[in-house]
């Protein structure tokens, strides 16, 4: 840490300051200059020594910090011989690193301040000079303890600031709040203006917890693992700890040993609003006992398909294989317990524990608030025959596919009086993906018209099973093929030719 030895200078008539070059390079002062420059040096050095003398200042730490001896304070810089910088050093610049002195000390705005001294007047010099060699004393004692030393501090004073360790006790209510209020659940509940005031005061009530980046609350180690940038304030005796990443910054105060926030907020306020707010909810949620009553009904119900989950899972598939057939169809949706099973399954519903009805809820996520008004067709699904319906409806659907399915010879395609069978369309998919997205269209339909060009030869086309396949259609109905084949979803269009869908992957 500090100044490299080999590049500090002293002068017996400034013993306050240490020289040293600066910037790329320069590593030696032969020359301090004339008398401008001797003449600032003094009066450096005077208020220097003024400080010293009628200020106890730590200097050993200091001293220790910038690798000096004797009554020097600060350092002052030399662009090249005779010319001084005009800008102060900022401490930081020796932090927690190893200048070696081989390239020179850099000049780099960060570690500079931006006051130029050449310009002061004395009183302004005086005022400035004051300034610079409290941030030197700071982060001197700063400098006392590792980088992961101050982070480990701050990290654990972040941790036992009011508003976190509020933000922590209530987790499981505030993440309530936050999820009920975008719960679909809200237009279901009586009344709406109760549900529309409760929601406004959500606004108010969470704007403290929601200053917090999510990431600075992972469950254990506080504040998020991002790099931060540190930043020292003398004045206040403060560190900044921001992430960039998070945007967010804390400062810690090195005499409290507490951090304050970005924004502060009146945690008691705070707490007493979170806990009207879930108060607020119950009673709503307490006048829908309806409503829960069904809730827990659909909660029943999912329990007692759960026997049978796997044979509807099937029959489900089936149902959505016979779809892919019969484009129109609504197949899943016309067998009650199966939709009952569909959309239970993509519903979260969990049994209501000890907890308040504000959390409950907020964890129940319904696939549609169509249910409700279905449960009634549903209740009679229901008896303790479930089990036999359910093989029944796998084996009904089992049928059903078997006579949507194409055979061989069904004509799936009709292109101007022309028909292709379900065979013919499967050769004709097969060309697409051995060659479809090598060559364009129109290289295809030459193949499939059988057209011996000289480019076909070439790519010898003309020797592969689908030469001449379609030799009795005229090319252009060829090409509507294609067009067709893309509109009925079996093939996609690639910025060269095609390629064949993912149904007809499945079908195939
Ligand atoms: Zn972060």
């Amino acid at each position: 840490m500090g100044l490299p030895e080999s590049m500090t200078y002293k002068n017996d008539r400034y013993p306050y300051i240490i020289l040293t070059p600066i910037g790329n390079m320069n590593k030696q002062i032969r020359s301090i200059g004339h008398k401008f420059e001797r003449g600032l040096l003094s009066r450096i050095n005077e208020v220097i020594a003024d400080q010293v003398k009628h200020r106890s200042l730590p200097l050993d730490r200091l001293q220790r910090y910038l690798s000096v001896e004797g009554n020097t304070v600060l350092p002052v810089s030399f662009i090249k011989d005779d010319t001084l910088n005009p800008y102060l050093i900022r401490p930081e610049l020796f932090l927690w690193t190893e200048l070696t002195g081989e390239d020179g000390l850099p000049f780099d705005k960060r570690f500079l301040y931006d006051t130029n001294i050449t310009h002061l007047s004395s009183e302004k010099l005086e005022q400035h000079l004051i300034e610079v060699i409290k941030d030197h004393l700071f982060v001197a004692e700063i400098a006392e303890h590792s980088r992961d030393y101050w982070l480990t501090k701050i990290a654990a004073s972040f941790d036992k600031h009011p508003l976190v360790q509020l933000t922590q006790s209530k987790r499981d209510v505030i993440e309530a709040v936050e999820q009920m209020n975008q719960s679909a659940l809200l237009s279901q509940l009586k009344y709406p203006e109760d549900v529309a005031m409760w929601r406004d005061h959500v606004t108010i009530v969470m704007r403290p917890f929601r200053t917090f980046p999510k990431q600075w609350f992972t469950g254990r180690m506080e504040m998020c693992r991002h790099d931060k940038q540190l930043g020292f304030y003398s004045t206040k005796r403060t560190v900044g700890c921001r992430c960039d990443h998070c945007d967010y910054t804390v400062y810690y105060h090195l005499d409290s040993d507490q951090v304050t926030l970005q924004e502060e907020f009146h945690v008691e306020r705070a707490r007493k609003r979170i806990e009207t707010i879930e108060h607020q909810f119950n009673e709503i949620a307490a006048q829908n006992k309806d409503l829960t009553h069904q809730i827990q009904e659909l909660i029943n119900m999912k329990g007692k398909l759960r026997p049978v989950q796997h044979t509807l899972d099937e029959a489900l598939s089936v149902a959505r294989q016979i779809e892919r057939y019969q484009e129109d169809a609504a197949v899943a949706n016309a067998y009650p317990l199966l939709e009952m099973h569909h959309k239970l399954s993509c519903s979260t519903l969990p049994q209501r524990g000890s907890e308040s009805l504000l959390i409950w809820l907020s964890r129940v996520e319904l696939s549609d608030v169509v249910l409700f008004k279905q449960l009634l067709a549903w209740r009679n699904q229901m008896d303790d025959q479930v089990n036999a319906k359910a093989v029944d409806l796998l084996h009904q659907l089992q049928v059903r596919l078997d006579e949507a399915e194409y055979t061989e010879e069904d004509i799936i395609i009709t292109i101007k009086g022309h028909e292709l069978s379900y065979s013919a369309v499967q050769q004709v998919l097969d060309l697409v993906h051995y060659y479809g997205t090598d060559h364009p269209a129109h290289t295809l339909v030459q193949v499939l018209a059988g057209k011996s060009t000289n480019k076909l030869r070439r790519l010898q086309l003309h020797e592969t099973r689908w030469f001449g396949l379609l030799a009795e259609w005229p090319p252009k109905h060829i090409q509507r093929l294609f067009n067709q084949l893309e509109k009925q979803g079996w093939l996609m269009k690639q910025r060269k030719g095609y390629s064949i869908s993912d149904f007809a992957e499945e079908v195939m």
